[in-house]
């Protein structure tokens, strides 16, 4: 799940013990992530997505993360995961009346506490057979946060992280979404820091729009890179529900997200199955 503008406390530094336990859980959600993957296909519900993320969840003993989420001003959120189909970037609500269809996108979303720790991680994938443009994306996508995740080493900055995504995606002729964030991830879903698909530079800096505080990364820093990448133009609504974002010119967008870890070294990728 990706997290709005707010200016958080400085970063929490994980020790290894509770770096081992934010692998467990990222384990559990590359499980239920890979259980829906597996699930996917024409006529299938996003409800019933859902069902299955929650179920693998709870036979870990782990709780879903999203369930009754209310950050802000929105309504609790009802469900395990989030299902955001086609136009829809992030915080679609499952439901049995949203039934997939050949040739759709669907981003897939969810994040449990497991020891009181949390893992989050997401992917985009096609419905059946898709639209080589629509795969195109999804590609991209998953490059976009690989591009992100080399730039997750000690003595990078956050920023650095946020460039990568956005040269990945500007360099392939597609935008991000100004306005949702990566975010730490710990004992909450959302920590500090804030970790943008792009940074300011030039006017907008200049202008000081939407400033992001600019942690240097450490080792035992934890948090979720999320690349939100649109085919059309970055402009973005928000449904009545309070939770879905939608691009308003109904482009296609994609969305994917893993938890790390900042190490001496490479990055540990810790939802990666
Ligand atoms: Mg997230």
């Amino acid at each position: 799940m990706t997290q709005q503008q707010e200016a958080p406390p400085p970063p929490v530094i994980k020790t290894a013990e509770e770096i081992a336990i934010m692998r467990e859980a990222g384990l559990i959600v590359a499980e239920a992530l890979q259980a829906m993957r597996e699930a996917v296909r024409p006529g299938i519900s996003t409800l019933e997505l859902d069902k299955i993320a929650e179920t693998v969840i709870r036979d870990h003993g782990a709780t879903p993360a999203f369930l009754n989420y209310a950050p802000g001003n929105h309504p609790p959120y009802p469900a395990t995961i989030t299902a955001s189909i086609n136009n829809e970037l992030v915080h679609g609500i499952p439901s049995a009346k949203r039934i997939l269809k050949e040739g759709d996108i669907i981003s897939l979303d969810t994040a449990c506490f497991h020891k009181d720790f949390v893992g989050d991680a997401a992917f985009t994938i096609g419905v059946g057979k898709i639209h080589p443009m629509a795969q195109r994306l999804i590609d991209h996508c998953e490059k976009a946060l690989w591009a992100a995740i080399e730039a997750s080493v000690a003595g990078n900055r956050v920023s650095d992280v946020a460039r990568a995504t956005e040269k990945y995606a500007h360099k392939h002729g597609y935008g991000v979404a100004l306005e949702y964030t990566g975010h730490g991830v710990g004992r909450k879903m959302h920590e500090s820091p804030q970790v943008p698909n792009w940074w300011p530079s030039g006017r907008r800096l200049r202008r000081n729009q939407i400033q992001h505080e600019d942690y240097m990364l450490k080792p035992g820093m934890t948090y979720a890179i999320e690349p939100m990448l649109i085919a059309g133009r970055n402009e973005l609504a928000e449904l009545e529900d309070g939770w879905t974002v939608v691009t308003k010119d109904k482009s296609l967008c994609a969305h994917c997200e893993h938890t790390v870890a900042i190490t001496d070294g490479k990055p540990l990728i810790l939802t990666l199955p």
